[in-house]
């Protein structure tokens, strides 16, 4: 028997408790020798007075226990609110949340009997860092921060991934042909790990286009790796077009710790009725087995879900009167699961886990290019004169400063000065770029003399963002038309 190894359990909101006790029922018929340490989140603990929906003390039991299989929690709406699952995943470091997505035809129908994908979304960064401001009556910023060594880590996690479990391919998505320095540094990344793994095919697609590959091409993907807003989309497709969200799994890695969930939500709708799929959940418990260490458990359980597939016992939600053989509740599916224990699939292709499978990512050094300041970009909120680009223009550039001069005004990024055109549309947020002069050099203390003279000017400066260039490599994107 496996050694026992000590896990945190949460039951979750909505169908959580459902499901999280008819997995944890196969889990330990199994045989897996998981001793679990109990927590409460989700609503209650929110309502109860913590915003985080978590106390510290299951805070404790997370960080000591290192491994975390989480049911489904319900996100109270408004009243400030922190979503939980992002803060565990960001707080402990998973970088890397992973979901395979395949099909079991011709027991769970889908139009993509040879759909086999993985996504792997990077998990910490992107818009996800919920960095949010109102600026203007009319305009309000999210951040989007990408970092080099964010985009590194999972980029290779993705290779390393497809190396440990025999993938052919991966394929990277972004948006890099419009946001050319977020994404464009997570493609490039992508290029230069991808010329270490030769044996690996490495392609890229538009994510616009690459979501329609996902939705109706997915059998042309193997591993897919991309930022977390995309990441978080295209995963939720793919399940979807496998056949049902009640059946994908979702671990979420990081260095030292681990959290394994459905990749559905607590699904309030089906609460209770003893209707839900333990499949999503039970597919995080054997990715968690896995990485435990207990590849030959986590066969056994996959192997015995398998057969109850090909059997024709399905929950509600894929339960077709011309396929299935019984419609099953979600304590019966779990029974039928541990009666087959031991048996492996005749028609679905049964799992084999390697033992011993370690994905370990190592960064490259980092390289120090050399950051020179040579602009800044000051955003004022302007209303006035009927928002008229000339006079808001002229008024700016007659702002005196020793280095610094006016270069172009945007609003919401594209030209309005000098030489905009009348049908743009204005709102109350412009942007006004200031270069370094001809010949001259700049400096912080620039940026500063500059900002108070526009103070003096009487105009309402929001925000500024320095413009730098590394290696003397412009670090910033042109306004359109600029
Ligand atoms: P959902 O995934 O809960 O439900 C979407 C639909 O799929 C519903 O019709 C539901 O009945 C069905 N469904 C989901 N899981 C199923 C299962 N196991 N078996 C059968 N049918 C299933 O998404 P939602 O309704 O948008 O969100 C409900 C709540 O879940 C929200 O509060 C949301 O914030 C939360 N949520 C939590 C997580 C998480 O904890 N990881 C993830 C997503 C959403």
């Amino acid at each position: 028997m496996s050694k026992t190894t000590k896990v945190t359990v949460a039951h979750g909101d909505g169908i959580g408790p459902e499901i999280m006790d008819a997995t944890l029922r196969i889990l330990d018929a199994a045989g897996a020798n998981l001793e679990y340490d109990r927590i409460e989140i989700g609503e209650k603990v929110y309502k109860s007075g913590y915003e985080t929906g978590i106390s510290p003390e299951s805070w404790e039991k997370i960080r000591d226990n290192k491994y975390f299989l989480k049911a489904p929690i319900t996100t109270p709406q408004g009243g400030g609110f922190k979503s939980l699952n992002v803060t565990i995943r960001k707080s402990l470091g998973l970088f890397s949340n992973v979901r395979p997505c395949r099909t079991y035809p011709p027991y769970v129908p889908s139009n993509f009997p040879h759909m086999d994908i993985v996504i792997v979304r990077e998990n910490e960064e992107d818009l996800y860092a919920g960095i949010e401001h109102q600026q203007t009556n009319e305009v309000v910023q999210t951040l989007k921060l990408i970092s080099r060594p964010g985009s590194e880590k999972i980029i290779r996690y993705a290779f390393e991934y497809a190396r440990a479990y025999g993938r052919k391919k991966v394929t990277c998505m972004t948006k890099d042909n419009i946001m050319k320095h977020a994404d464009g540094l997570f493609h490039s990344v992508f290029k230069e790990v991808a010329k270490e793994y030769p044996e690996i095919e490495a392609d890229h697609w538009i994510i616009d286009i690459g979501s329609a590959v996902v939705a109706n091409r997915p059998e042309s993907l193997d591993v897919v790796v991309t930022l977390n807003l995309y990441g978080d989309i295209i995963s939720d497709i793919a399940a979807e077009v496998a056949g049902s969200v009640g059946l994908g799994g979702s671990a979420n890695v990081g260095m030292d710790h681990a959290m394994f969930e459905a990749i559905h939500g607590s699904a309030p709708d089906i609460a209770g009725k003893n209707i839900a799929n333990p499949s999503g959940l039970l597919n995080g418990a054997i990715m968690m087995l896995v990485q435990l260490g207990k590849a030959d458990v986590a066969e056994r359980i996959q192997n015995a879900w398998l057969k109850t597939l090909e059997d024709g016992i399905h929950t509600g939600e894929i339960y077709r009167a011309n396929r299935s053989k019984e419609r099953v509740g979600t304590r019966e599916f779990a029974d039928a699961v541990i009666a087959r224990l031991g048996e492996c699939p005749l028609k679905l292709k049964a799992v084999k886990y390697k033992e011993g499978v370690t994905i370990d990512v190592k960064l490259s050094e980092p390289v120090q290019k050399e950051k020179s300041l040579c602009g800044v970009d000051v955003y004022i909120d302007w209303a006035d004169e009927g928002r008229n680009a000339d006079v808001f223009g002229k008024a700016i550039e007659s702002i005196d400063n020793d280095n610094l001069e006016l270069k172009v005004i945007s609003n919401r990024g594209v030209l309005v000065y000098p030489g905009g055109m009348k049908e743009t549309f204005k709102s109350d947020h412009w942007r006004c770029r200031f270069s370094a002069k001809e010949g001259k050099t700049v400096n912080n203390g620039d940026v500063l003399n500059l900002m108070s003279a526009v103070n003096e000017k009487g105009f309402d400066f929001i925000k500024m963002d320095n413009l730098y260039n590394f290696d003397g490599e412009r670090g910033y994107s042109l306004s359109q038309g600029e």
